[in-house]
């Protein structure tokens, strides 16, 4: 099966930063085998994309999500963090495997649709006799047909015990190790083409224990998976870290050895220098949330100097409760814009901002051999953006077009080669059929709450 696209212009996103005004893909397979400027050569066994008017990028990586999320959006609006956790804790612990399900098709159908090829989910409520969560979502993510980082999150710190989440909301310690390590043994995928991965990725400082900390990361380093977490996201976890630990959440972190490069972290938005420097030495990534920290009003992440020290930041959309809007490519922008706001018009050019929705997303995951930019040998994900239209067809540069412009229309997406989305619909589901679906769980979800005593 090989497919060629052509007349399109090309942002490679790789090393050099290439792009072509006008060239072509070839696909064969799941791999890119050429990208080059120029028509491609004539093959008459190719399938031919006509690429004119379209500029090709790398399909965009999605670095934190929380599917569930999907059935409480819209509440808590004018919450803080801490605020927002409280009023929703209750709701969530009312979630099952059928619910998540339905919240998770309409979140990789959302990301799908915005060009995403590769998603992370950060599942952490796994209420009793609420059935097999992870199943379900791995499942619905087979079914949409996105590359899947499922981390395995937890909460072993109720409030009986100084933490935020009701008791009846958490798991304990040894249920979790055991639960994770089953995670690994049944679905994670370490060769180079894998579509399903796990990681380990306990919630927060604020909703895990100290213990829980270290032999997650222990597991995660005996088995050779990837180490996730929430971090230093508003000044409310500041004061928690301070008053529990005695210093701040990057320095507690440290301590436990969790900054490192196998190590990507949400948020990251209060850093002092010397943190920022920790994580470039280390190495350690960060999934930065632009639109989920201005929901919350949590702060702008010093994005910049992040990426000056070296540390990989790649973008996350976070939870639709925190992002009612759950798109990827939208992320881009806000991710630009953001770092405009805190260090100036020249803080962030488009070009970096399209490289961490794409290869730097990658690197979080330790993937940047195989995917992030379109390169030969690497794996054919592919996003085709239309930039021919009201919204970005004056603009000669594309890649301004696509990061300044409004959303672009999605002409194709592909995941190892296979078409996901074509001309702005998704080919794997049905997207009526989804959103009846989630419309239905979040109803129910709502029953579940108002029938408790
Ligand atoms: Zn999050």
């Amino acid at each position: 099966m090989t497919l060629v696209i052509d007349g399109c212009a090309i942002a490679t996103v790789d090393g050099a930063g290439t792009e072509h005004a006008q060239g072509h893909l070839v696909i064969d397979g799941d791999r890119i085998t050429s990208v080059a400027a120029g028509a491609a050569l004539h093959s008459s066994a190719a399938t031919r994309i006509n690429g004119r008017g379209r500029l090709a990028t790398p399909g965009l990586v999605n670095c934190h999500h929380h599917f569930y999320q999907w059935l409480t959006r819209g509440l808590a609006q004018q919450s803080t963090l801490f605020e927002w956790l409280v009023e929703l804790y209750p709701i969530w612990a009312r979630l099952d495997a059928e619910l998540e399900y339905a919240a998770a098709r309409a979140a990789l159908a959302g990301l799908a649709l915005s060009g995403c090829t590769t998603t992370v989910d950060h599942h952490y409520v796994f209420p009793h006799g609420g059935g097999d969560v992870l199943a379900a979502e791995i499942e619905a993510a087979r079914q949409i047909g996105l590359r899947f980082h499922a981390c395995r999150g937890s909460m072993d710190l109720g409030r009986s015990r100084g933490g935020l989440p009701p008791d009846d909301a958490v798991e304990d310690l040894d249920s979790i190790l055991a639960a994770t390590e089953a995670a690994i043994d049944r679905y994670h995928d370490a060769s180079s083409s894998a579509m399903l991965r796990i990681a380990v990725a306990p919630c927060s400082p604020f909703s895990v224990s100290e213990q829980l900390m270290r032999e997650s990361a222990a597991l995660a380093r005996t088995r050779g998976v990837r180490l996730h977490t929430h971090l230093a996201e508003t000044v409310e976890e500041e004061r928690f870290c301070q008053e529990r630990f005695g210093c701040t959440p990057a320095e507690y972190l440290d301590g436990l050895g969790w900054l490192a490069d196998d190590v990507w972290l949400a948020h990251c938005v209060h850093l002092a220098p010397d943190a920022v420097a920790r994580f470039g030495v280390t190495r350690t990534s960060v999934a930065h949330c632009p639109s989920s920290n201005g929901r919350l009003g949590a702060g702008i992440a010093p994005v910049t100097d992040l990426l000056a020290a070296g540390a990989p930041v790649g973008l996350g959309v976070d939870g639709a409760a925190s992002n009612e809007a759950g798109r990827l490519l939208p992320e881009v922008r806000q991710a630009l814009l953001l770092a405009r706001l805190r260090g100036g018009p020249a803080a962030l050019t488009a070009r970096q901002a399209l490289a961490m929705g794409t290869v730097e997303g990658a690197r979080c995951l330790g993937r940047q051999d195989e995917l992030g930019s379109l390169e030969p040998g690497k794996l054919a994900d592919v996003a085709l953006w239309r930039v021919d239209r009201l919204g970005h067809a004056d603009m000669a540069d594309p890649v301004a077009a696509l990061v300044f412009g409004p959303p672009a229309p999605l002409e194709l997406l592909l995941v190892s080669g296979r078409q996901v989305v074509a001309g702005e619909a998704l080919l794997t589901a049905s997207e009526r059929e989804i959103a009846g679906d989630a419309r239905r769980a979040h109803r129910r979800l709502v029953e579940r709450v108002e029938a408790l005593p």
